[in-house]
């Protein structure tokens, strides 16, 4: 099949000049990418957003009759409004050995990378295939991927384990840190502040909760639990949102307020939750509903990523360590879409060009030896894949 090949890094501007930012559409940068797979005769299947705005993309390179190993990455980016940059984001441009542009770091490098391989994936790949999974809306809490992974986790054919190409400068990572978080409504009863004694003050007795939020956050930086491989060691949590009150002379009857907790993979996120709200619902609860028996708290998941915490002695684990050359796997504190794989059964390694400090900013960047490694990694990756 003669399709239209591309070299790595015009594979990655390619990308780049899609505008994926998390809150569009990605089906151009989609169509894009499966009219090249087309060409080299490679199906692609997508799994839209209820919505149909966004697609993820699944393709099957190589053999279909064995699990094989899938190569994730997501094809949304940050937002750059706000952003001071030197040039157009949106356009690859080199400069010392740096490729600068957004998503050049995370995660359009490793995601052109693979797609640029593909004619000599398909050269290599004898009796096991690779998986391309492509996702949408990873910076919105990893949401896109989710409608992939439960379209193929039943299929007797799921792959054998994945690798996840976020940036961690080509170090294995084997675990992540987990993160739930949480909206809270807190409803009170409004009056002249005058007589502020007669109303429920839903300012305050947010601010009690968050209060109380932050006492937890210091004891779990105080006390544990500890891992030391983690940075920071401990579980964090923070409330980043909050909103209420109209005047200053109104005793204010709304307030809300966004938290979340960031678990090792050890913490039961949901057990911190529940502490919170049984503050809230024992210490405060009892004398806001003696003033008004409307009174209360209403609590809404946002978002929640599982923990990654790999099998160091899964054949798949040691052979990406292997291929990575890491003697012993990193832990981060960021969450990826790798936890969600493992939770549906696929083993999962966080490995991509790039550094995570690069990501997310202005002039983010991948260097071009970044690019390279991540070559020599996926190449060796699909001659060794009969070996799982
Ligand atoms: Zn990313």
């Amino acid at each position: 099949m003669a399709g239209q090949r591309y070299g790595t890094i015009e594979m990655i501007a390619r990308l780049v000049a899609f505008d994926t930012t998390s809150r569009n559409s990605n089906l151009d940068c989609v169509a894009f990418i499966r009219d090249y797979l087309a060409g080299f005769g490679v199906e692609s299947e997508l799994f839209p957003e209820p919505g149909g705005k966004k697609a993820n993309l699944y393709a099957t390179l190589g053999p279909g009759d064995r699990p094989g190993v899938a190569l994730s990455g997501h094809l949304d980016v940050v937002p750059v409004d706000g952003q001071a940059w030197d040039g157009d984001p949106f356009r690859l441009v080199e400069r010392d050995g740096r490729l600068y542009g957004r998503g050049a770091a995370d995660m359009k490098g490793f995601v052109g990378a693979a797609l640029a391989l593909v004619p000599e994936f398909l050269a290599r790949l004898r009796d096991v295939p690779l998986h391309l999974c492509l996702s949408f809306d990873e910076e919105l809490g990893c949401r896109g991927v989710r409608h992939l992974i439960s379209g193929i986790e039943g299929r007797p054919l799921k792959p054998r384990g994945c690798v996840v190409g976020e940036p961690t400068g080509m170090r294995a990572i084997a675990a992540h840190k987990g993160k739930v978080s949480m909206h809270c409504e807190v409803t009170g009863l409004e009056c002249h502040s005058a007589v502020a004694h007669t109303g429920v003050n839903a300012v305050e007795y947010a601010a009690l909760v968050i209060a109380h939020l932050k006492a937890m956050a210091r004891r779990l930086g105080a006390e544990g639990p500890l891992d030391p491989e983690f940075d920071p060691p401990f579980t964090t949590a923070h409330t980043g949102v909050v909103a209420g009150g109209t005047a200053l002379n109104i005793v204010p009857a709304r307030a809300s307020f966004d938290f979340e907790f960031r678990t090792l993979p050890a913490h039961d996120g949901d057990a911190l939750v529940a502490e919170l709200r049984s503050f809230a619902e024992g210490a405060l609860l009892p004398e806001m509903r003696a003033v008004h028996p409307g009174a209360g708290f209403a609590w809404h998941e946002l978002s929640r990523i599982p923990a990654l915490a790999a099998d160091e002695d899964d054949p798949f684990t040691r052979l990406v360590l292997d291929l990575a050359g890491t003697k012993r796997p990193g832990k981060v504190s960021f969450g990826t879409e790798a936890g969600l794989y493992q939770q549906a059964g696929i083993p999962a390694i966080v490995c991509g060009p790039g550094e995570i400090e690069q990501a997310h900013k202005p002039n983010e960047f991948i260097a071009r030896e970044q690019i390279a490694a991540c070559e020599r990694f996926l190449l060796s990756l699909a001659d060794r894949l009969a070996a799982l």
